[in-house]
C-alpha cells in the first residue's frame, strides 16, 4: 500500500515515511492509492477478534513497511484494558431502542484523540528506534489535543514534546492534567497571552525552515493519516457490536469539527463495512453543516467563530474535509487542489458543481447542527431518563442522531469525551458535578512541571535549543 497527495503529487511512498509528516509537499492531504476492499467472509474471520487483534488486521491493509509481529505487538501494547479502562476498549452503552453510544474516551485523557494518540506514540518510538532518529514535536494547545500528545509520548524514547498554552487560561483540571506530568521528555511552556498567540509562535518556528530542520521539530495535529487510520478500527468496533450478521447495516453520529473523526468513518465505508449513513454533528460552528445541506463549503473568519460550551469543535474551517472532497469529485487531483487552493485562497470557500452534489448522498452524509441550549437539553434528558452523564460534545452528536434515525437501522453516537472535563456546562445542567475517574482525583493538588515564557518565538526556540542539546 502507498500513499499519494490529493492535490496531484503522485509520489508513491510507504507508510513510514508518511508517519511522522503533516501536509504533502505540494500542500495537500495523503490518501492511500486506492482503499482495501473488506468482504463478507474477511468480516466473518474478523468478527469476535479483540479490539487488538482487528486493529492489527485493519492496520496490516495499511502499513506493509513494518514487519507483522513487530505491529502486532504495539498494537497489542497499546489497546489494553488497563489504558482503556475495559476489554472491549470501545464498548456500547444502551438508550432508546436502538440507539446506543460508543465509549470512545475512556484513555488516559478522557478524550477520544486517545484512541490514535496512544498509537501514534507506540509508532513513532518504534519508527525512530529503528532510523537512530530524534523527533521534537511542538504545538499549541487550548486542552484536549495538547493533553492526548503528551500523555501519548511521555517517556518514550526519541521523543520530545514542547506545548505551548495559553498562561492561566485552561481549566484547573486541564492544567493539571498536562502540568502534573514529570516525565523529562515533557515541556509544558505556560506562554503570556492567548491560544493565538501560542499558534503564532508555532508557525513561526516552523516557517525557520534551518531550526526547524536542526531540531526535528514535527506536529502531531488531526491532518496526519496514522492517526485518522487508527481511527478506522472503532467504526469495524462499534458495528460488530452492534450487528449479529454480516448484512446489517448501522448508521454512525458523529460529533464534529475538524472532520477527521467522521473522515475514518468515511474510510471504514469505503472499505466496505455496512455503514449506512454517516451523520455529521456540528455545534454554532455550522461549517460542516452549511456543506452537506448546500454543497457550499465557507470557512469562517475569526470574528465568525464562536467560543462555545463543546470548546473542541469551535473551528473555522475542517482540515481532513479536503480528504473527503477529493473522493467526491471522483480522485479528480486537479479539481481538489483548484477548490482547496484558489478557492479558499480568493473566495475563502467553495461550492461544489449540482452533479457533484448529487453524489454525496451515495456516499451516506447527511449532517445536523445542535446549539448551547440543545446540549443542556439533552444532557439533562439523558441523565433523567437513562441515568447516563454525558459531556457537551456527545450531547451535540446525540441530538443530532435523534433527529436522523431511521426506523430499524441501529444508530451508534461517537461518545468523544467524559463529562468530568466539563464540568461547569454539567453543573448547568444537572445543578451537580460529573464524576471522575479514580486515577484523576485530586489531581490538582499535585506537582506541577512548567514554564512561564513571554509571548516571543525567539525565547522559545532558545528554550527548545537548550533542551534538544543539538
Ligand atoms: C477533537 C474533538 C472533536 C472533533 O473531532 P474532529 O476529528 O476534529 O472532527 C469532538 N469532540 C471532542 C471531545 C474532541 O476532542
Amino acid at each position: 500500500m502507498k500513499y499519494v497527495s490529493t492535490r496531484g503529487d503522485a509520489t508513491p511512498r510507504p507508510f513510514c515515511e508518511i508517519l511522522l509528516e503533516g501536509l504533502a509537499p505540494d500542500g495537500g492531504l495523503y490518501l492511500p492509492q486506492a482503499y482495501p476492499k473488506v468482504d463478507g467472509a474477511t468480516l466473518a474471520r474478523w468478527r469476535g477478534l479483540s479490539y487488538a487483534d482487528l486493529a492489527f488486521e485493519i492496520l496490516s491493509l495499511y502499513i506493509d513497511d513494518i514487519p507483522s509481529d513487530d505491529l502486532h505487538a504495539l498494537v497489542r501494547r497499546t489497546y489494553t484494558a488497563e489504558t482503556f479502562g475495559t476489554p472491549q476498549i470501545t464498548p456500547l452503552k444502551a438508550l432508546d431502542e436502538g440507539l446506543c453510544l460508543q465509549a470512545l474516551s475512556n484513555g488516559p485523557t478522557l478524550a477520544f484523540k486517545d484512541m490514535a494518540m496512544q498509537l501514534l506514540g507506540q509508532l513513532f518510538e518504534y519508527q525512530l528506534g529503528r532510523t537512530g532518529r530524534q523527533l521534537n514535536i511542538l504545538g499549541a494547545t487550548s486542552g484536549d489535543t495538547g493533553s492526548a500528545a503528551e500523555y501519548a509520548m511521555r517517556g518514550k524514547k526519541g521523543v520530545r514534546v514542547f506545548m505551548l498554552s495559553p498562561h492561566g487560561r485552561m481549566s484547573p483540571f486541564q492544567q493539571a492534567q498536562m502540568f502534573s506530568l514529570q516525565d523529562p521528555n515533557i515541556h509544558n511552556l505556560a506562554i503570556e497571552g492567548v491560544f493565538d498567540d501560542c499558534q503564532d509562535i508555532v508557525k513561526a518556528v516552523s516557517n525557520d525552515l534551518a531550526f526547524k530542520q536542526r531540531h526535528h521539530i514535527g506536529t502531531v495535529n488531526s491532518i496526519n493519516w496514522a492517526r485518522l487510520l487508527a481511527q478506522v478500527v472503532y467504526y469495524f468496533a462499534g458495528w460488530f457490536q452492534a450487528t449479529q450478521r454480516n448484512d446489517q447495516v448501522v448508521d454512525f453520529c458523529v460529533p464534529s469539527g475538524n472532520f477527521g473523526n467522521i473522515c475514518a468513518g468515511h474510510v471504514a465505508r469505503m472499505m466496505g463495512l455496512p455503514i449506512g449513513r454517516l451523520v455529521a454533528a456540528t455545534n454554532e460552528n455550522d461549517v460542516l453543516d452549511e456543506f452537506f445541506r448546500t454543497g457550499r463549503y465557507r470557512v469562517r473568519s475569526g470574528s465568525e467563530t464562536f467560543e462555545t460550551s463543546s470548546p473542541s469543535m469551535d473551528i473555522s474551517k475542517a482540515s481532513n474535509f479536503e480528504r473527503f472532497v477529493f473522493d467526491l469529485v471522483g480522485r479528480d487531483a486537479a479539481r481538489t487542489a483548484m477548490l482547496f487552493g484558489a478557492g479558499i485562497a480568493r473566495d475563502g470557500g467553495f461550492q461544489v458543481n449540482d452533479a457533484e452534489f448529487a453524489r454525496i448522498a451515495g456516499f451516506g452524509f447527511v449532517s445536523g447542527k445542535s446549539v448551547h441550549a440543545d446540549r443542556i437539553a439533552t444532557i439533562r434528558d439523558t441523565w433523567q431518563r437513562f441515568g447516563t452523564m454525558i459531556d457537551t460534545h456527545t450531547a451535540d452528536g446525540l441530538k443530532v442522531a435523534r433527529e436522523q434515525r431511521r426506523a430499524g437501522v441501529p444508530m451508534l453516537v461517537l461518545e468523544t469525551a467524559l463529562p468530568a472535563k466539563f464540568a461547569e456546562s454539567i453543573r448547568e445542567a444537572l445543578d451537580m458535578d460529573p464524576p471522575r475517574p479514580a486515577a484523576l482525583q485530586g489531581i490538582e493538588s499535585l506537582p506541577k512541571r512548567f514554564q512561564v515564557m513571554p509571548a516571543d518565538a525567539g525565547r522559545v526556540k532558545r528554550y527548545i535549543a537548550e533542551h534538544t542539546g543539538l
